[in-house]
């Protein structure tokens, strides 16, 4: 059995990939390795436990810090594994501070890389996940992609068609493999928001809280506002309150806050995943950013881009909640045994395909 490595990042990386890393162990002498970046056990352990994900062998224990912090020691700790356990090739998933320590720690070396979710592109430089994407995006030996459109931007961008591969989007499955654990009679919306664009930026963080404030004046629907840490550092820094009506709850399970946006009236978030979710449960949902890199779900008209113009988000609100609730289709299915396949088709050959 070929010896690869399947790294972990943070909380949507264990998520999107719990059903992947079963089929790869499979076929595969597996290594698991967790960047240790969230480590609280509601970020992090939680996941494991509820989506039936084993043990890392290695947990590299970042923890937080500035983003060349953070990838610099991932690349030291990275780095020895990755001279102990000889892969063939190393899976990284996503666009954070750890997905881009592992890739480069792992190109440096000259080993095969294979990067997931490869293509998405918001077209925003100033977000650091987008220079994180298209530098990972570079640097992977074979790309797959969730959707075609993800493998034009690669294309666009030179990459040889040869190391694109477009197979659905894996959350799909994980969706459909998970019994969720929430139920509530009484209506309300559900809120995430804990992106560096939002939380960092105090204006937009401003109009968010205000914008939440005026929802639920006019709308008189509870809304339970998940707070993560980092937010609510910058909310104390910054002097900003929770207006009457949106209720801060902490950070929860997946089985419960599946459960939460399968009951909620509407979803406001700025997490890639949890529009990706909404749009597969046909929940109303709103992005609250001024870009996207879920293109998709905009055409198909499951998703509103809201911008910070206060006016704006209100109505796209009022549009989101009448509109008939019908989930999407194009995401495909199986996406875990089509990688898998095109891994076990290709682990041998691959890099053969390095050349740029
Ligand atoms: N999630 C969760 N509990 C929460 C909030 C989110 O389990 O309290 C899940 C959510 O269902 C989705 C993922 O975490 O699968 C989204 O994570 P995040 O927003 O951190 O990442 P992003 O999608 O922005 O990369």
């Amino acid at each position: 059995m070929k010896k690869i490595i399947t790294c972990i990042g943070i909380r949507p990386d264990i998520i999107r990939l719990s059903q992947i890393i079963k089929k790869l162990d499979l076929y595969f002498e597996n290594i698991l390795v967790d960047s240790g970046q969230h480590y609280d056990y509601n970020l992090n352990k939680i996941f494991y436990d509820q989506l039936g994900v084993r043990k890392p062998e290695y947990n590299l224990n970042i923890k937080s810090g500035t983003h060349a912090s953070q990838v610099a020691k991932l690349m030291i700790e990275f780095e020895k594994a990755l001279i102990k356990e000889k892969p063939s090739f190393v899976v990284v998933l996503g666009d954070n501070n750890s997905s881009l320590g592992f890739a480069l720690a792992t190109s440096k070396l000259n080993i095969p890389l294979v990067h997931i979710e490869a293509g998405m592109r918001s077209k925003n430089w100033l977000m650091p996940e987008e220079k994180n994407r298209v530098i990972i995006d570079h640097l992977a030996d074979l790309n797959i992609c969730y959707l075609t459109e993800h493998k034009g931007n690669l294309l666009r961008e030179g990459i040889n068609p040869r190391r694109c591969w477009v197979v659905g989007n894996p959350i799909i499955d994980v969706v459909h493999a998970v019994k969720t654990n929430f139920k509530q009679d009484s209506p309300f919306y559900l809120v995430t928001c804990h992106r560096a664009e939002n939380t960092e930026n105090e204006k937009n963080l401003r109009i968010i809280i205000t914008f939440l404030g005026e929802l639920y004046r006019k709308k008189n629907v509870e809304i339970k506002y998940i707070l993560m840490p980092k937010t609510q550092q910058m909310m104390e820094k910054y002097e900003i309150n929770f207006p009457e009506g949106l209720n801060p709850i902490p950070p929860q399970g997946f089985l419960e806050f599946l459960g939460m946006e399968k009951e909620a009236d509407l979803v406001i978030s700025d997490s890639g995943t949890v529009v990706e979710e909404c749009a597969i449960l046909g929940t109303a949902c709103l992005t609250i950013r001024e870009s996207t890199e879920r293109i998709d779900l905009i055409e198909l008209g499951v998703n509103v881009l809201t911008g910070m113009d206060l006016e704006q988000m209100l109505s796209a609100a009022e549009m989101a909640i009448s509109r008939r609730r019908e989930p999407v289709t194009h995401y495909g299915k199986n996406i875990a045994e089509k990688i898998c396949n095109i891994l076990i088709g290709n682990s041998l050959n691959f890099y053969k395909f390095r050349e740029r």
